[in-house]
């Protein structure tokens, strides 16, 4: 990727990628090389000074085309046999942020949040009319045999939601998400990754957030923004809120899941209380400390 506006002016960065919370046996292999790979070309674009937005929306494109996780190509079907995928992506600069909910024709439904964003008075658009407003804006659309799910296999439980958080050498923060929903969903479900401060947040001033789990309960307590509303209102550090989001308040819900974040200083967290959250990080010192 070519850094359009390159971000120099400090050099710390970090990023940081998820595949899941899961449940029950370690994922297949495939899906943590694939995210170790993802976010080591991350890190890269993002010491050369690409923006975090940016960032955000490459990697989240790079894990939905993967096919290997709950995202894109990947994406589990609904009860009636259906792919509707979620997904949004937010700018911790100016709190834009833009969704689709719902979605069963694009490609990469990240693309479509953030052309939702950047295009359009609004914040979240849905079902079939996003598909076909957002085709016709030019965004490459699929038909269903594209996905995965199209397949008949006897693995069609859940994969393995994707998100990323990037803080960039110009400070910003940014945060996406990308999912096919829970197993067992309803048709015309929608779940928590499309909803700003469910199931991510972004604010510069603050923390990137992306939560992965129970949908329901991440919409229940609004997660994602209880770690930046426990940053800015009880001064509590990133770690802290984190944790304390999910153990003390996705928790006393009966929810499950993790999320990750990323704040300004690029000190970054993963935490989650389901069986395991394929997570990967790199900062800039990871990223230094491999060119010794
Ligand atoms: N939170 C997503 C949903 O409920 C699923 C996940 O993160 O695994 O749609």
């Amino acid at each position: 990727m070519n850094p359009i506006l390159a971000c120099d002016d400090s050099t710390r960065f970090a990023i940081v990628i998820h595949g899941g919370a899961y449940w029950g046996a370690e994922p297949e292999p495939a899906r943590r090389t694939t995210l170790r790979k993802v976010a080591e070309r991350a890190g890269r674009w993002l010491k050369d000074g690409a923006p975090a937005l940016a960032v955000v929306e490459e990697v989240v494109v790079l894990l939905e085309d993967s096919g290997v996780f709950n995202a894109g190509r990947g994406s589990i079907t609904n009860l009636a046999g259906d792919v509707e995928m979620d997904a949004a992506i937010m700018d911790g600069r100016t709190l834009d942020v833009g969704a689709v909910a719902a979605v069963s024709q694009l490609k990469n439904p990240i693309r479509g949040a953030r052309y939702v964003m950047k295009w359009t008075p609004h914040v979240l658009l849905s079902g079939p009319s996003a598909d076909d407003f957002l085709a016709a804006g030019g965004l490459e659309t699929v038909d269903r045999t594209y996905f995965h799910a199209a397949k008949p296999k006897p693995d069609f439980e859940e994969k393995g939601t994707v998100g990323a958080v990037a803080l960039d050498r110009c400070g910003n923060l940014a945060a996406g998400a990308s999912t096919g929903g829970f197993t067992g969903k309803m048709a015309g479900r929608i779940g928590d990754t499309p909803i700003p401060g469910a199931g991510l947040y972004a604010d510069n001033d603050l923390v990137a957030v992306a939560s992965t789990g129970h949908g329901e309960s991440f919409l229940k307590t609004v997660l994602a923004y209880e770690v930046a509303a426990r940053m800015r209102f009880a001064k509590q550090p990133i770690e802290e809120a984190a944790n304390n989001a999910v153990f003390e308040t996705l928790e006393a819900t009966g929810g499950q899941g993790g999320l990750i974040a990323v704040n300004s200083l690029g000190q970054t967290v993963s935490v989650y209380n389901s069986d395991g959250m394929l997570v990967e990080t790199f900062t800039s010192e990871s990223v230094l400390a491999n060119e010794d």
